[in-house]
């Protein structure tokens, strides 16, 4: 039976850090760290993520400036906005929540930010500077990842690791991380052919698909550490007879609840065959929020 490798006992650590830092600041006479988070529209997940956000800041003294805009907002308001916080001296950290509505350009918003703002390290400044291997601001969820297998021992160095997705914002960059620590690195994603045979070649396999219980079992190397990033929401029962077979609590939550959250691997089957496994939900998204604070401190402490 594999170990679960908790993400929300991780997140709480990572954050501890973050209250520290951000108690050293105040110590030294310097005000908190803020952090401007621009929500446009009504999406309710979005809200969700942003609420969670503000309440994770309030838990380590960062300050959070909440900026709600409305669905029909034109792409110069949003832009106006975004120059206005990048020119604000008591603004450490800008998050544009994604995605934005219809009509709106999230690629052009995220270039606007500041790269010495950029806390979710999706500017190219920053994605350079990862790709360089020279200190930045980095994506969160990735460097979570790594500060999770980090604290749990995982040795990189030499390993196979596959990494399926190749999204900026959390495939290719956890690949470039796993990479700078001399794993031999695949990329796997929606193209790849034989997907079960490549993953099964991985002694860490890093799943960020977006796809409900694609791993399965069978494909995971026997002893292997799996990170699932997805979060995926399945309705469907038959789906989730098929996906949660070794997980029976999972498809009654689902029958009773007419819902429930899973990532991209089987997390039932996976616990039979690797030897560490990080469960959704409480792994890796409690961490991606650490991340984001741990970037927001450091954005401030760079303009000490
Ligand atoms: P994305 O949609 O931008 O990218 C998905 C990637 O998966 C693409 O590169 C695509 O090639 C690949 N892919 C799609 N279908 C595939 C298939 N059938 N087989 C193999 N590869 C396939 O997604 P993203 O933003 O990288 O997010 C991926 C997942 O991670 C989503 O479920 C998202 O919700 C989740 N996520 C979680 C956190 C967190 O905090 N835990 C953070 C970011 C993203």
């Amino acid at each position: 039976m594999a170990t679960i490798l908790d993400g929300k006992a991780h997140a709480d650590r990572m954050l501890e850090v973050v209250r520290q830092g951000v108690e050293g600041r105040l110590a030294q006479g310097l005000r908190a760290p803020a952090l401007a988070v621009v929500l446009v529209g009504d999406d309710p997940a979005s809200q969700v993520y942003v609420r969670n956000k503000s309440a994770a800041c309030a838990k380590v003294g960062i300050t959070s400036l909440e900026h709600k805009l409305a669905a029909d907002t034109p792409q110069a308001d949003l832009d106006a906005l975004i120059d206005q916080l990048n020119a604000d001296s008591g603004v450490d950290g800008i998050l544009v929540q994604l995605p934005l509505p219809q009509g709106l350009d999230s690629k052009r918003a995220l270039h606007r930010i500041s790269p010495a703002k950029d806390v979710d390290g999706f500017h190219p400044v920053n994605q350079g500077l990862l790709l360089e291997g020279l200190p930045g601001l980095r994506p969160c969820t990735p460097t979570a990842c790594m500060s999770l297998l980090a604290h749990h021992g995982v040795a990189l160095k030499g390993i196979r690791a596959v990494v399926l997705g190749r999204s900026e914002i959390v495939g290719k960059p956890m690949a470039l991380m796993l990479l700078e620590q001399h794993a031999t690195v695949t990329i796997a994603h929606s193209r790849t052919k034989d997907l079960a045979a490549v993953c099964r070649e991985a002694d860490l396999l890093v799943a960020a698909v977006g796809r409900p219980g694609l791993v399965e079992g069978s494909w995971i190397k026997p002893g292997a550490v799996v990170v699932d990033v997805g979060i995926n929401r399945v309705e469907d029962e038959a789906q989730g007879a098929l996906i949660f077979a070794a997980e029976p609590k999972k498809l009654e939550t689902l029958r009773a609840k007419g819902g429930v959250l899973c990532g991209d691997v089987r997390f039932g089957e996976a616990m039979e065959v690797a030897s560490a496994v990080t469960p959704v939900p409480g792994g890796v998204g409690p961490l991606t929020i650490a991340g984001l604070l741990s970037n927001t401190l450091v954005a401030a402490n760079q303009k000490v």
